[in-house]
């Protein structure tokens, strides 16, 4: 039982190493997986049960009618405008394809 949480593949987990306590964070897809601490260079394996970080990538854009800022999500190509509920295509930054 328990409710599903939808976990993107952007998100991260947070854990500390524990060998110097440094605080890491690593997509999520490293789960129970060995990484390297940057900081002690030891290796640690991410527990599984690490606390998941919802952290999406997001741009502004303007709505083309009212210039409204509407924050969306990157990867996302259409949304509607807040404001004046028009349905807008997000055109593509240059850093993505
Ligand atoms: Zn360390
Ligand atoms: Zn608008």
């Amino acid at each position: 039982m328990g409710s599903k949480v939808a976990v993107n593949s952007d998100s991260k987990i947070s854990f500390t190493c524990s060998q110097c306590n440094h605080f890491l964070k690593a997509p999520v897809i490293l789960k129970g997986e060995r990484v390297n601490c940057p900081e002690c260079n030891g290796t640690i394996r991410i527990p599984r049960k690490s606390s998941v970080i919802i952290e999406r990538k997001t741009k502004m854009i303007r709505c083309d009618y009212c210039h409204f800022p509407i924050k969306v999500e990157v990867g996302k190509h259409i949304t509607t405008c807040p404001k004046c509920l028009a349905k807008l295509s997000v055109p593509l930054q240059k850093d993505e394809q």
